[in-house]
């Protein structure tokens, strides 16, 4: 009941985290990519393209780590948990409230 309750708020809830990884600060370290509950929430990427607004447009993916020039939050597998902010050594892990309604 209670499950059911906080899953009811947590879809009238306009506002959500968006976790991202700034880009200058990461030092690639990839404690991230280990400690991600999800295999796709954040990704090694070869190549990453986005628009004028930073919003990514297309990514490749990088097969093995030498190949990797950005690590990358996933918004759409990303649930929000926080483990990724919590275990980067140098803070790179930036959490803001967006609207999402
Ligand atoms: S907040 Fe959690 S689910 Fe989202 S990218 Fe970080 S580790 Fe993955
Ligand atoms: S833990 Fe932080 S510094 Fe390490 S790869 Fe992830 S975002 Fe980059």
């Amino acid at each position: 009941m209670k499950n059911k309750k906080r899953n009811e708020e947590k879809r009238q809830n306009p506002y959500k985290y968006s976790f991202t990884i700034d880009q200058e600060k990461c030092i690639k370290c990839d404690w991230c990519l280990k400690e991600k509950p999800h295999d796709n929430c954040i990704l090694m990427l070869k190549e990453l393209d986005t628009d004028s607004k930073n919003n990514p447009i297309a990514y490749k993916l990088a097969e093995r780590k030498r190949d990797m020039n950005v690590i990358w939050i996933n918004s759409d597998e990303c649930t929000r948990c926080g483990i990724c902010e919590k275990v980067c050594p140098v803070d790179a892990i930036d959490r803001s409230l967006i609207q999402t309604k």
